[in-house]
């Protein structure tokens, strides 16, 4: 008996020793993945020239083509595998000349700074006049009724909720105006709408975003406010509910164009069809560069590729750079992806997804099986000492989101999102505003999970 517990024990010696030494040697993997992240100028050199040399890439517009044409450069620079493009149709919206608006109040006349929503119709070339109501809730549009709102500009003015711990929360809080605001309001013969920002921060820029029409009711302009001048215009209304506004936008929408998503990959030694992808969006709002959103997210997951042939991890599985486009109006980056992984029958591994700001990184959040999040969570000991201490279901990213079908496990990086909504759809979403050190723990931080999805599977 004891003669076989000494060859039980040396058993248990060989196994946990070699644990031990396939741990220190993955922390050395992830330790230099960090180390070359953080010591390198390429990826953030990236962003300056995407966000310097062609700034907002609105969806169908000139500088989206760029920026298609610009990753799709660097990514030939990079020695992959494999580069190319895939072909969609996407909406031509154009914002058009810049926006005016004014109140006409009994001491004179009071200048807005205001920014037309997208896909918003314009108001033509003379510009909208009308009486103001000021709402916050649909049930006090509801109960205002036609006989009040008729012939009226709409000013949704609710502000978002400040209570939540990720600004997101304060987001969704009141996003639903600037979505739905238009359409509930034609309802009532509304012949505008004025949204307040959907953010939690308090300054003088409008922030644009998506709404929508419905096809049955008259389409009627939309313009975004600050959240500064929302409350001006609230005090002005109080002193005078009779104020004349005046608003006009150029906006409008041509035939669709064409357009692409951006694709490059390093091929896997064992696994070649089998994918792991790593993506952000290349499209953006045009009143800032696009930095935040998604700048880095598109030079992250490029810059995952690049940490991989750096340090000389080569894959066993196929390690693909996705740059969707049209993420911010109708997702058909995403569609089209997903559609084209379901005709080819390929198979994905997993699909991570950088959109919510190149800041600091705290986890990843997964959009997966009860099996595949268990394994995925047996990771986060690695990722535990760069602060990533967040591994927990929950949602992943617009884009990937339309691979749900496909079994891959879908993964968002989560972020620290306190500045996030400072920038996110205004003009000063820009450059200067990020990190390079916050945002390379990103990438780091993605190529790090990648890592051990490739080599431990999922
Ligand atoms: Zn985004």
């Amino acid at each position: 008996m004891i003669k076989y517990f000494k060859y039980f024990l040396a058993s248990i010696l060989i196994l946990t020793g070699f644990n031990a030494y396939s741990q220190d040697v993955d922390s050395a993997v992830i330790r230099n993945l960090y180390s070359e992240a953080l010591t390198s100028n390429i990826s953030y050199e990236n962003l300056r020239e995407l966000c310097k040399n062609i700034g907002g890439r609105l969806t169908g517009s000139k500088h989206a083509n760029d920026a298609i044409k610009f990753i799709e450069g660097k990514l030939k620079g990079m020695n992959l595998d494999n580069v190319y493009l895939q072909e969609l149709k996407v909406r031509n919206w154009e914002r058009g000349e810049k926006e005016v608006a004014n109140a006409m109040t009994k001491k004179g006349r009071v200048n807005f700074n205001v920014c037309a929503l997208g896909i918003s119709v314009g108001t033509g070339d003379k510009g909208l006049t009308g009486k103001v109501i000021e709402v916050k809730s649909w049930e006090e549009l509801k109960n205002l009724g036609k006989e009040n709102i008729e012939g009226r500009i709409v000013f949704f003015s609710r502000a978002a909720d400040q209570k939540g711990y990720t600004t997101g929360y304060g987001y969704g809080s009141s996003v639903d105006q600037r979505v739905k605001g238009a359409v509930e309001s034609a309802r009532y013969g509304a012949i505008g709408v004025i949204v307040r920002s959907a953010t939690v921060a308090y300054d003088g820029y409008p922030h644009t975003g998506v709404m929508r029409y419905n096809d049955s009711l008259t389409k009627i302009p939309a313009i975004g406010i600050s959240t500064k001048e929302s409350d001006i215009l609230s005090g002005l209304l109080k002193e005078d509910k009779d104020l004349e506004f005046y608003f006009r936008t150029t906006c409008h929408q041509d035939a669709d164009v064409k357009s692409f998503n951006v694709i490059g990959e390093i091929k896997g030694s064992e696994f070649p069809e089998e994918v792991i992808v790593v993506g952000g969006h290349v499209d953006s709002w045009d009143l800032g560069e696009g930095a935040h959103d998604d700048g880095t997210g598109i030079v992250q997951s490029m810059e995952v590729l690049r940490l991989f042939q750096s340090i000389g991890i080569k894959p066993k599985h196929t390690i693909r750079f996705v740059g969707f486009m049209d993420e911010e109006i109708d997702q058909k980056g995403g569609r089209k992806y997903a559609d084209a992984v379901k005709n080819k029958n390929e198979k994905h591994l997993a699909a991570i997804e950088s959109d919510g700001g190149g800041f600091t990184p705290h986890g990843f959040s997964f959009e997966a099986s009860d099996a595949q999040i268990e394994k995925l969570k047996s990771f986060q000991k690695y990722l535990e000492p760069y602060w990533m201490h967040l591994f927990v279901k929950g949602g992943s990213g617009v884009d990937v989101g339309f691979l749900k079908e496909s079994g891959a496990a879908l993964i968002g990086l989560i972020v620290d999102s306190q500045r996030y909504f400072d920038y996110h759809h205004s003009a000063n979403d820009v450059f200067e505003n990020v990190n390079r050190r916050e945002m390379q723990l990103g990438s780091a931080s993605m190529a790090a999970l990648i890592y051990l999805i490739d080599k431990y599977g999922i």
